[in-house]
């Protein structure tokens, strides 16, 4: 059979693959706990659960116009207009199926073959396989060892005249580590000096912990939206816990939205009604749901901190934000993917390797499931790795003992 080389070329996604692996081990009775899905537990709220059953019930669910519903649209310029001090534009704005259709119709969007965009380790999965599949470059900027913030001369050496945009995703998947301000001003000015678009991956701008605040790209621009380089995709996925539901968004100059719009019309049409209504019940409902949404992941993060701390060996800089930590296990194993492996057929744990991120050496631990998953999860990957802790551990009803350190 013959099939297209590209898409040959691109790599399964290793966190659904690991979620389907867990599942099976679930459906065999193994007693698999599942650290590699970034999915919080919560219920949809309810207005959300609300605006979505009364689209339902109007019968009328069709077509919505390729850009988004202008209710859903209005939504989502009153949010940026309140958490981004923007005043935007309908034109400005593109319902998407998801924050990743938002990042696979951006780079169609504004990449030629070899164009390069800068990618900053550790980098959320997905950015490289979808600049391959525009026929673009990922450049990839690796920060200094033991730390996860790039230093804006190694980002400013990536650059070329080939470089069409840096993304920054901060909070970052997979480290939990928030960009400072000065930082991200200097990208901004890098950006704009270049004329290069800076792509904030904003899907956790909300999840942060303690005193800790992503600030917004926007903040350190001289310009509106329509003239800024910035670029800021969203959703609902993460912000309010409602992955099925598949909307994200994007703001952007106008002309970009445009070509955008076609891109998505040519391929999905728009994005389902149903979604886009849910979406926007839970954009104009009560936002104490986020609030309580982010006091629990900061409870797990505590307590995945405080497990940590009994962990010899392994290294793990404090996540500000997300929910996911990434520590360096280099003390037991330099291979991520051996480790990740290793882990789920001792330990009947799932984690997601470091090197699927571009940070080889350490694995990423996902917290945004129960309290109980956080902390026998972490509890198995000490014993399976640490011959400082105790030797013997039920998983499920069966005593194990190890016997490898
Ligand atoms: N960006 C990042 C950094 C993510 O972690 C994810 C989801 N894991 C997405 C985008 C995609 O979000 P969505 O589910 O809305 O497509």
């Amino acid at each position: 059979m013959k099939l297209s080389k590209l898409a040959c070329e691109i790599a399964e996604s290793p966190t659904f693959a690991l979620n389907e692996e867990a599942r099976l081990l679930r459906e065999r009775g193994e007693a698999v706990i599942n650290l590699g899905i970034g999915e919080p537990r919560n219920k949809t709220p309810i207005a959300a659960v609300l605006a979505s059953a009364a689209k339902l019930t109007s019968g009328e669910i069709k077509y919505t116009p390729p850009d988004g519903l202008p209710s859903m649209k209005k939504a989502v310029i009153r949010y940026t207009e309140e958490n981004y001090d923007r005043l935007v534009a309908p034109e400005n704005v593109i319902i998407t199926n998801g924050a990743k259709q938002s990042l696979f119709n951006i780079f169609y969007s504004i990449l030629n073959p070899q164009d390069e965009v800068i990618v900053i380790a550790p980098y959320w999965v997905s950015y490289t396989e979808m600049i391959k599949m525009c026929l673009g470059i990922p450049i990839i900027v690796t920060p200094e060892d033991g730390t996860f913030t790039p230093r804006i001369e190694d980002i400013e050496r990536a650059v070329t005249s080939s470089t069409r945009a840096i993304i920054v995703n901060s909070p970052n998947n997979p480290s939990g580590a928030i960009y400072p301000p000065e930082l991200v001003e200097k990208i901004v000015n890098l950006c704009e000096k270049k004329g290069i678009f800076m792509i904030c991956d904003d899907i956790y701008h909300k999840l942060t912990f303690d005193r800790n605040k992503a600030v917004p790209a926007y903040q350190f621009s001289k310009h509106d939206v329509e003239n800024s380089h910035v670029i800021v995709v969203n959703g609902v996925a993460k912000l309010y816990g409602m992955t099925g539901f598949r909307i994200g968004w994007v703001v952007a100059p106008r002309a970009l939205i445009r070509v955008m719009t076609n891109v998505l019309a040519q391929t999905t049409s728009c994005v389902s009604p149903l979604a886009q209504s849910a979406a926007e019940g839970a954009l104009n409902g009560l936002q104490s749901v986020v609030e309580a949404l982010r006091l629990q992941i900061q409870n797990n993060r505590d307590i995945v901190l405080q497990e940590m701390q009994t962990f010899n060996g392994a290294r793990l800089i404090p996540p500000a934000g997300t929910f996911y930590a990434l520590p360096d296990i280099r003390a037991f194993n330099n291979n991520s993917v051996e480790v990740s492996k290793f882990l789920l057929k001792k330990a009947m744990v799932v984690t997601v390797p470091g090197k699927e991120f571009g940070m080889e050496g350490h694995i990423r631990i996902s917290f945004a499931g129960s309290v109980k998953d956080v902390t026998e999860g972490i509890a198995r990957i000490k014993w399976a790795l640490d011959p400082t802790s105790p030797n013997e551990i039920y998983i499920g009803d069966k005593k194990m003992i190890r016997d490898w350190l």
